[in-house]
């Protein structure tokens, strides 16, 4: 399952914190999502709860930031929200699309109990 294997990883991280700052007690964990990671939040909520009972993270609120998909054309430098997966600038119509924001998957901040 792909949300478990992401879910396995932003544990990794956070396990680093804890030990790096001795965190005692995990309250919020936020995300920042990219669209393009077709990650469903539903799963990545439970998967998050599974891995974090029984730790200091057990009870903590999961916040997920959706981050949509953006696309730059590299013929008219014209930035624009790209919808369905259609990699098309809507200004010159050129295929030549980088994406500039909707990769992202990372833990935007963890909030603490002091
Ligand atoms: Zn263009």
């Amino acid at each position: 399952m792909h949300e478990m294997a992401i879910v396995d990883n932003l544990f990794k991280i956070i396990n680093v914190k804890i030990k790096e700052h001795q965190i005692q007690k995990v309250l919020k964990v936020k995300l920042k999502v990219g669209e393009m990671t077709a990650v469903e939040e539903m799963t990545l909520t439970k998967c998050f709860e599974v891995y974090a009972q029984n730790t200091v993270v057990e009870g903590a609120e999961l916040i997920i930031e959706r981050v949509p998909l953006q696309g730059k054309c590299l013929d008219c430098t014209n930035v624009f929200r790209v919808y369905n997966y259609k990699f098309q600038c809507p200004k010159c119509e050129s295929r030549s699309v980088e994406i500039i924001a909707g990769r992202e998957l990372y833990i935007e901040n963890l909030e603490i109990e002091q």
